[in-house]
């Protein structure tokens, strides 16, 4: 289970769908994608700053020119997804960020944006993973509606607005090669964990939007689509959908359990390590669920604390 994966950055997902690891915080662990049909390009998501030297010498590895970019599109604003969309719009002159219409103004001015994530990371991680945030012009955005299809040269990509992870996250299904590139809808794994006869993701549910039931309805979406694979932002793609889907309902039911009879947000993340252990591939122990999954399983009972709070407080009214 300690696979890491290979030094190579670029693997083909699908003819003209690449995957581009990122880079952000260790290799497979963010990954961005790039789809290209008759000279023109789109990049879903964009890892952090530091990730965009990497996307362009991908780009020139393709044999994509700059200027052939015509979209970026960030699954949503949280940062590991869209923390360097601003600086990769400056180095791609013809792209427009195409963004859910709740996340435009985020991208526009990022300062709230930056609020809340130092007040959840920290400065330290802030500055380290994220500074700076760049803002993208307005003119170069247009928001993406629910059920649009946007174009890259002749290949048709189906905008999926998936709520859930986050109320402004989107997904992309590429029709010709009827891969959804997921973004964080569909959890997250790591390199080892996605394999033919065992399948080991995580629901990642942070702060602060979290809604059990838009998840719930994101799946089945997902689901009722029926993609021939599932290309999420964290990491490996994955064949066996609905078997993943039912993995990720079950895991989130019993952290929900969890999350009203914990003591703290601290105590749930406890339950959750040891909870989730249950669903663990036979030869993969507590200490690796830790240490590959340790940060997303934090921000989940981060997210979970908050929205048990919220229900809280919507009774109490
Ligand atoms: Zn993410």
């Amino acid at each position: 289970m300690s696979e890491r994966s290979n030094a190579d950055p670029l693997t083909e997902i699908a003819p003209g769908l690449m995957r581009c690891d990122t880079g952000y915080l260790r290799s497979g662990h963010t990954a961005c994608y790039l789809l290209f049909n008759g000279g023109h390009a789109a990049i879903i998501d964009t890892g952090v700053g530091a990730s965009i030297p990497g996307i362009l010498d991908a780009l020139a590895r393709l044999d994509i020119a700059r200027d052939a970019v015509d979209w970026v599109i960030p699954s949503h604003v949280h940062l590991d997804h869209a923390g360097g969309a601003g600086a990769l719009m400056q180095a791609l002159p013809n792209a427009r960020l195409g963004i859910h219409p709740s996340g435009a103004e985020h991208m526009a001015d990022p300062s709230r944006l930056e609020a809340g994530v130092r007040a959840l990371y920290g400065d330290e991680f802030f500055d380290r993973e994220y500074a700076p945030l760049t803002p993208v012009a307005r003119e170069r955005m247009a928001t993406l509606d629910d059920g649009e299809t946007v174009f890259v040269g002749q290949r048709p990509l189906e905008v999926l607005h998936t709520p859930g992870h986050a109320w402004h996250h989107l997904s992309l299904y590429d029709v010709d090669s009827a891969v959804l590139i997921a973004g964080d809808a569909f959890g997250a794994s790591y390199p080892g964990y996605i394999q033919e006869r065992s399948l080991f993701l995580v629901p990642v549910v942070p702060p602060p939007q979290f809604n059990p039931e838009a998840y719930r309805a994101t799946l089945a979406r997902i689901i009722a689509l029926a993609p021939r694979r599932v290309a999420p932002a964290h990491f490996p793609a994955i064949d066996q959908v609905e078997t993943a889907a039912s993995l990720l309902e079950e895991m989130l039911d019993a952290a929900i359990e969890w999350t009203w009879q914990a003591a703290s947000a601290a105590d749930l993340n406890q339950r959750l390590l040891d909870g989730w252990c249950r669903w663990l591939p036979p030869d993969a122990t507590r200490e690796q669920l830790e240490r590959d999954f340790g940060l997303d399983i934090w921000l989940t009972s981060e997210g979970l604390w908050l929205w048990r709070s919220k229900q809280e407080r919507k009774a109490a009214r």
